[in-house]
């Protein structure tokens, strides 16, 4: 069986100043060395602070981005080029947040071309998919994760694809206390692995990274990451409480 190392990932969204991003990221840099060997950990701050941010986290934690534009470069008032994340030292991306695809109204072939963008510049792509209550209710949700996926990487070879993060957060469960069963969660990422190993190769599915967002906490986070399917998590309100975060770290290299 693939051994998958998990990844943690801390979505910031749109809080903090600099103060209080920088000390938050100064704890993060703090974690445990053993921790920060068996888990990928990385934080995704507001574009202003990916600078102070990544120069208080050190090198166990990884800095990552909310998101990228779709375009490469050139006349886009108010975007970020992926070439520009990396130039400024992020590893990761955040490409399809819910908050995006559903808030701002982000369709598949726009996400499809910010995974390109992520790839060329060497940035890991955590493609963020989930599916509403509404969905989870007509029984759609595997459907919707299932399109949002080919959607999302169409036009993406196997090959080009080794870095891929899949985040599968249902859309119900994100910012709301209420967090999907860790079995719920498990069958959603077999459902992810069905259709990656539909799209590529079983081989692929079984080594790509799945995790699981949702209103995780310090407390449920051992529970979810007990689950051979969950490779960890992304995690949005818990992230900003250093303690918290460190528990849910401390729970996923404790599982790996
Ligand atoms: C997220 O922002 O991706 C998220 C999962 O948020 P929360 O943990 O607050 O539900």
């Amino acid at each position: 069986m693939v051994q998958r190392k998990p990844f943690v990932g801390g979505n910031w969204k749109m809080n903090l100043l600099t103060a209080d991003a920088v000390a938050l990221a100064r704890a993060v840099a703090l974690t445990d060395d053993r921790e920060a060997r068996a888990v990928d950990i990385a934080v995704f701050p507001a574009f202003p602070y990916l600078g102070a941010v990544g120069s208080a986290l050190g090198n166990a934690v990884q800095l990552g981005a909310q998101d990228c534009s779709g375009e490469k470069q050139g006349a886009f008032t108010g975007q970020v080029s992926a070439g520009m994340l990396r130039d400024i030292g992020c590893c990761a991306v955040l490409i399809g947040h819910s908050e995006r695809r559903h808030g701002l109204g982000e369709n598949d072939a726009l996400l499809s071309r910010k995974v390109t963008r992520a790839l060329e510049s060497n940035l890991i792509p955590v493609l963020c998919v989930g599916e509403t209550l509404a969905e989870r209710e007509a029984g759609r949700a595997n459907a919707v994760i299932d399109a949002q996926i080919r959607g999302s990487l169409a036009g993406h070879a196997e090959t080009a694809l080794s870095t891929l993060v899949i985040a599968y957060e249902p859309v119900w469960a994100i910012g709301t206390g209420r967090t999907a069963t860790p079995e719920d969660a498990a069958a959603a990422h077999r459902a992810v692995r069905q259709t990656l190993s539909d799209m590529y190769s079983a081989r692929f599915a079984e080594q790509t990274r799945v995790i699981y967002g949702g209103s995780v906490n310090a407390k449920n986070a051992a529970d979810l990451f007990a689950r051979e399917e969950i490779d960890g998590g992304l995690v949005g309100g818990a992230s900003l409480v250093a303690a918290d975060f460190a528990a849910i770290i401390s729970a996923a290299a404790s599982a790996s």
